[in-house]
């Protein structure tokens, strides 16, 4: 079997497979992708080995928005016996001739999958010493093997360079919420800064006494995860800020419309959480990046509507479209985030 095989969040496999379809067509590898609503994956499936080795290596995970993980699909099992599921999945596992760094057994996130639990725990308990046993097991190769089980006798056989994919299970950030944080929609930014920046990033532009303003920022779940970094925060928002926000000294919060303040003078960083036509919100963000007010951006564009590819790729390009007036380019890092129900969050900075 050739192809590759990406999870995403249940109900947003049609712009999962919309998005392994574009790149399909940019890279002429002649795949063609399958899908069923709420299952929680889909499968790009392509011709030969070179055509997956091809995609595989030109598209990572990390260039994805709507893929929470992308895997190179070796096999597909369909018949696993109940009472022995390693006896037909090894040999399938051998027949990939290379050893792996480390095994997962994950399901993907969707209601019937998440039964497989247990059964994926004591499976990847077996299969690991298995793989040990016959020498499978190499801490230097720079192969992950994914075994994904759609229910109790199906499975694909996957496997990924670790560099180039998602370091969770199942792509899902397990990260726990702060009880010191006012709403728990602070996960979201939480996530986002550690999807959408590396570790050197997060250490060079999130320092203590930076400046950052928070657009739609009441009760202040966005504002704490930057509070907490010691940055100075300009909320904005009609509604109240917690009290300890306010209390920590760090914050400035102005009763004001988001859509019409603009900083006295550049910030660090621009977040924004307000609910709004995602086009509204691309059209502020490309004012505040083309006119440099800030560096860094990270927003949301809430997609309550149908065509939610085709609305990302319409705000992108309205972005794009301002920093070029200007002169600039942007960089776009976007995803559908493991705490993102029906939107996105993006990170961008023009250069
Ligand atoms: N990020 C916040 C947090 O972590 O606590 C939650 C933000 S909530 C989803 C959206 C917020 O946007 C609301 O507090 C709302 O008052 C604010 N909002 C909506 N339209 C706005 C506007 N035009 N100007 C300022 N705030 C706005």
């Amino acid at each position: 079997m050739h192809g590759m095989l990406a999870y995403c969040r249940p109900g947003f496999e049609g712009e999962c497979a919309q998005e392994l379809a574009t790149e399909d067509a940019r890279l002429l590898t002649g795949g063609f992708v399958r899908s069923k609503r709420d299952s929680g994956f889909v499968e790009l499936i392509l011709p030969d080995a070179s055509a997956a080795r091809q995609f595989a290596e030109s598209v990572g995970w990390h260039g994805l928005t709507f893929a929470r993980q992308l895997l190179r699909l070796r096999s597909r099992i369909d018949e696993l016996p109940r009472e022995d599921r390693l006896s037909v999945l090894m040999p399938a596992i051998r027949s990939n001739s290379h050893g792996y760094s480390d095994a997962w057994i994950e399901s993907p996130d969707s209601d019937a999958a998440r039964e497989l639990a247990g059964l994926c725990r004591s499976l990847g308990n077996a299969l690991v010493a298995n793989l040990k046993r016959e020498s499978l097991i190499d801490s230097s190769s720079p192969w992950r093997l994914h075994v994904c089980l759609i229910d109790a006798q199906t499975a694909f056989v996957a496997e990924a360079q670790t560099s180039r994919t998602s370091t969770w299970p199942g792509g899902i950030p397990r990260l726990r919420f702060p009880s010191a944080a006012p709403s728990r929609s602070t996960l979201k930014l939480e996530e986002a800064l550690l999807m959408l920046l590396d570790s050197g990033e997060r250490e060079r532009w999130l320092k203590p006494g930076m400046t950052a303003v928070d657009l739609g920022a009441a009760p202040g779940g966005w504002t704490w995860q930057l509070v907490r970094r010691s940055m100075h925060v300009t909320a904005v928002d009609n509604g109240p800020m917690d009290q300890k926000l306010i209390d920590s000294g760090l914050l400035t919060h102005l009763r004001e419309d988001g859509f019409r303040y603009r900083p006295p003078q550049p910030v660090d960083w621009l977040v924004c959480d307000m609910v709004e036509q995602p086009r509204k919100v691309a059209a502020r963000m490309a004012d505040w990046l083309a006119q440099g007010w800030c560096r860094h951006a990270i927003f949301n564009l809430k997609l309550p509507m149908k065509k939610r590819y085709d609305e990302v790729q319409i705000c992108r390009s309205l972005i794009e479209d301002a920093a070029s007036k200007a002169g600039k380019r942007i960089e776009w890092r976007a995803r559908h985030l493991y705490h993102d129900r029906e939107e996105i969050t993006v990170f961008a900075r023009a250069i």
